[in-house]
C-alpha cells in the first residue's frame, strides 16, 4: 500500500500517516485533506512512501491538484521550522496561499531548483537615497521572475501598482482575495506573471529561474510578526538564496546589525553611494532644563520659521519610559553585568534588568553626576499637543498615534493629520510623509526611545532619527532635544554617516554577547497559579543549564507572577540545543502548564 505523511498546523512535530487511496497520485508539497482529531483538517503531505501498515485511515481528498511545494522548498520548510522550532504544518500554513475551493489544473511543472554555482551574485545590501528607484531600474533591466517582500500590506499595494508599470504583476498578501493570491500563485509559477509583491506568506512562492527576490526594509521588525513560523523574513531569504540561484536585493535606510555585520564580513555586497542631499541637523542639549517645557528655544523659532515658510512640521513622540534616567546628566541607570536600561516599576519600587532578572532598589542619587533628580518623566504626546497649541493657536495641530488609535477613531486621526501644518506623532505616523515632504523634524524627547530596557534601543532610535532626516528637503531643518546628546545614533545622523553608528554599536554587541555574535532566546513558562509556574520556569531553568552550550539566565516573573521568562544566549546551534533541552516539556502532560519559546527575538517581549 501507498502511505502518505501528512503534517498539520498545529504544534506537534511529527507528521501523521494516511492510506492513500487506490487510483490517487500524491506526492510530497500537495496539500490533502485527512481525518484528525474527529475533524477533517487540511496539511501538507512532506512524505509518500510504501508500506504495510494496517488500519491507516484512508486521505480524504486532494486540495492542490499539482503540488504548491517542491521537494526543495520542503527542505527549507524543515530548516525553518527547525530553526524557529516551528512545526512544519505550521510554517507551511503560514507560508502558503490559502487553500482554493477548487484547483484549476495547471500544466507546467515545478521549476527544479539546482545547487547554488560557483558564479551565483552575493546578496546585495541597498542603502542611501532612491534605493528602490534602483530596485525597481533592476527588475526593469532583468527579464526573469521577480519578487518583492515588503513588511505590511500597504507597502504590497503600493509596489505591486509599481511593478504593474513594468510587466504584469500579481499580489501575493491578504490585501486580495483569497482565490486571487491563490491564482497569483500559480501564475508565477506558470509563467505567465512575472511580477509579484507579497508580504511574508509569499516568502515561498514560486520563482522560476533566473529570479530575483527583493527584501524591502530588511531592518523592519514587522518582517517578524507573531505566529509560526516565529523567524524573520530576512532570515527565510537568505537561507533561500544559500539553496537556490536567484539574486537577493535587501533594501534598508538603516540595515539591521544583523545585516551590516554580514556585509562587513564579505557575505553580501553592500555598494557605496555618494550621499544624498540632507537637511541641516542640529542635536539641543537638554541636560538639566526640560522642565515644565517640551520645546526648547531654538525648537519654537525652527516651528515659526518654518509655519511662516508655509512647510510642514512633524515633532516625534515616543511612548513613555518604563526606566529611569537623570535629569541633570542624561545618565541612565542600567544593568552593571548586561548594559541594557533597568526596568523602573513604579509599584514595586524597584529596578529589574530584563536580561538577567536582577533587582535593585530605587536609587536615591546618579551614580554618575550624583544628582537627586532621577526620573521616568517624559514627554507624550498630549503634553506636547498642549504646549504646541498654546504657542502656535494659528497652525492646524493634529496628534497622531497609529498604534494607539485603530478603527474609526485612527482613520479620523489619521485624515486630521494628513491635512495639518504640525503633526505630533511617534514612529508609525512618518508614513504620512513622502521623502523630502518636511520643512522640519524635531525630536522632542528621544531618550526615552534610548532608554528602553532592550539592547536594541540604539539600532531603533538610529532608524527612527534616520527615517525622519529622510523625509525632511534638503533646504529644511531636523532638531534632535536630547539629554543623551553625544550619542553615536545622532552623531550618525547629523554627519550623514552610518559607520558612525554601526562601529561602535558592533563593538557594543560583541563585548556583551548580543546578536548578530550570538543567538538570543526567551523562554516563556505559564501555568495556572503563580507555584505552579515557579516551579516549570525552575524546572525548565534546570533543564536549559544543563546543555553545555547555552547562558542561562534566571527566571523573571511578570506583574501578575503568572508568566516567568527565562532569557537563554547560545551560538548558531541555538535552536537544536534548546530543543533538545526542552525535549520533556514538549510532551502535553496534564496540570504542568505551557512553554514557549521564542527565538531570535526582534521585540523585546516584556
Ligand atoms: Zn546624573
Ligand atoms: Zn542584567
Amino acid at each position: 500500500m501507498t502511505i502518505a505523511d501528512v503534517a498539520f498546523d498545529a504544534p506537534v512535530h511529527h507528521s501523521f500517516s494516511y492510506r492513500v487511496p487506490d487510483g490517487w497520485t500524491v506526492v510530497p508539497g500537495q496539500r490533502a485533506q485527512a481525518p484528525l482529531g474527529g475533524a477533517a483538517r487540511v496539511g501538507m503531505v512532506v512524505a509518500v512512501r510504501d508500506g504495510a501498515e494496517p488500519g491507516l485511515k484512508p486521505l480524504a481528498q486532494l486540495v492542490d491538484a499539482e503540488p504548491v511545494l517542491s521537494r526543495a522548498q520542503l527542505d527549507l520548510v524543515d530548516w525553518i521550522a527547525a530553526q524557529s522550532l516551528s512545526s512544519v504544518g505550521s510554517t507551511c500554513a503560514a507560508l502558503l496561499p490559502p487553500p482554493a475551493g477548487r484547483e484549476a489544473a495547471g500544466s507546467a511543472g515545478l521549476a527544479a531548483s539546482g545547487a547554488v554555482g560557483p558564479g551565483a551574485p552575493k546578496p546585495e545590501l541597498l542603502t542611501g537615497a532612491g534605493r528602490e528607484k534602483r530596485v525597481l531600474e533592476r527588475l526593469e533591466a532583468t527579464k526573469g521572475a521577480a519578487l518583492v517582500i515588503a513588511a505590511d500590506v500597504e507597502t504590497v499595494a503600493r509596489w505591486a501598482q509599481r511593478l504593474a508599470k513594468i510587466d504584469r504583476a500579481v499580489r501575493l498578501d491578504s490585501g486580495v482575495p483569497d482565490e486571487e493570491r491563490g491564482a497569483a500563485w500559480r501564475a508565477l509559477r506558470d509563467g505567465s506573471a512575472r511580477l509579484a509583491a507579497g508580504t511574508r506568506s509569499a516568502l515561498l512562492a514560486p520563482l522560476p529561474p533566473p529570479a530575483t527576490l527583493v527584501l524591502l526594509d530588511e531592518h523592519e521588525a514587522a518582517h517578524k510578526p507573531p505566529g509560526a513560523p516565529r523567524m524573520h523574513s530576512r532570515d527565510v531569504a537568505l537561507e533561500r538564496r544559500a539553496r537556490e540561484p536567484l539574486a537577493l536585493l535587501l533594501t534598508a535606510a538603516t540595515p539591521s546589525l544583523e545585516a551590516w555585520w554580514r556585509a562587513e564580513s564579505g557575505l553580501i555586497d553592500m555598494p557605496s553611494r555618494e550621499p544624498g542631499p540632507w537637511p541641516a541637523v542640529s542635536v539641543a542639549d537638554t541636560r538639566g532644563i526640560l522642565r515644565r517645557e517640551p520645546l526648547t528655544p531654538p525648537l519654537a523659532r525652527a516651528i515659526r520659521e518654518t509655519l511662516a515658510a508655509k512647510r510642514r512640521v512633524f515633532l516625534v513622540v515616543s511612548r513613555l519610559t518604563s526606566s529611569l534616567a537623570c535629569d541633570e546628566c542624561g545618565a541612565v541607570v542600567r544593568c552593571g553585568d548586561c548594559a541594557i536600561a533597568l526596568a523602573y516599576s513604579r509599584a514595586a519600587a524597584r529596578l529589574v534588568c530584563r536580561v538577567c532578572g536582577a533587582s535593585h532598589p530605587l536609587p536615591d542619587t546618579c551614580a554618575a553626576c550624583h544628582g537627586r533628580r532621577l526620573t521616568p518623566f517624559g514627554w507624550g504626546a498630549e503634553r506636547v499637543e498642549h504646549a504646541v497649541r498654546r504657542r502656535f493657536s494659528d497652525a492646524r495641530i493634529a496628534r497622531w498615534d497609529p498604534d494607539a488609535a485603530r478603527g474609526a477613531r485612527g482613520e479620523a486621526q489619521r485624515a486630521a493629520a494628513a491635512a495639518a501644518d504640525v503633526v505630533i506623532g511617534t514612529r508609525g505616523a512618518l508614513r504620512l510623509f513622502g521623502p523630502a515632504a518636511l520643512g522640519l523634524a524635531a525630536f522632542v524627547a528621544p531618550d526615552q526611545l534610548l532608554r528602553a530596557p532592550d539592547f536594541r534601543a540604539g539600532e531603533r532610535t538610529l532608524a527612527l532619527a534616520w527615517a525622519a532626516a529622510e523625509r525632511v528637503a534638503a533646504d529644511g531643518a531636523v532638531i534632535i532635544q536630547s539629554q543623551n546628546p553625544g550619542h553615536y545614533a545622532f552623531a550618525a545622523v547629523a554627519r550623514q554617516n552610518l559607520h558612525e553608528f554601526y562601529r561602535p554599536e558592533l563593538k557594543f554587541r560583541a563585548e556583551l554577547g548580543y546578536p548578530p555574535f550570538r543567538r538570543l532566546a526567551v523562554v516563556t513558562a505559564r501555568a495556572g497559579q503563580s507555584d505552579e509556574t515557579r516551579r516549570l520556569a525552575e524546572a525548565v531553568g534546570a533543564a536549559l543549564r544543563g546543555s553545555k552550550g547555552l547562558t542561562v539566565y534566571p527566571p523573571i516573573a511578570d506583574r501578575s507572577d503568572r508568566i516567568r521568562r527565562i532569557v537563554t544566549k547560545g551560538g548558531d546551534d541555538l535552536p537544536r540545543l534548546l530543543d533538545d533541552a526542552l525535549r520533556e516539556f514538549k510532551a502535553p502532560s496534564a496540570g504542568r502548564g505551557i512553554i514557549d519559546v521564542e527565538v531570535d527575538p526582534v521585540e523585546w517581549p516584556f
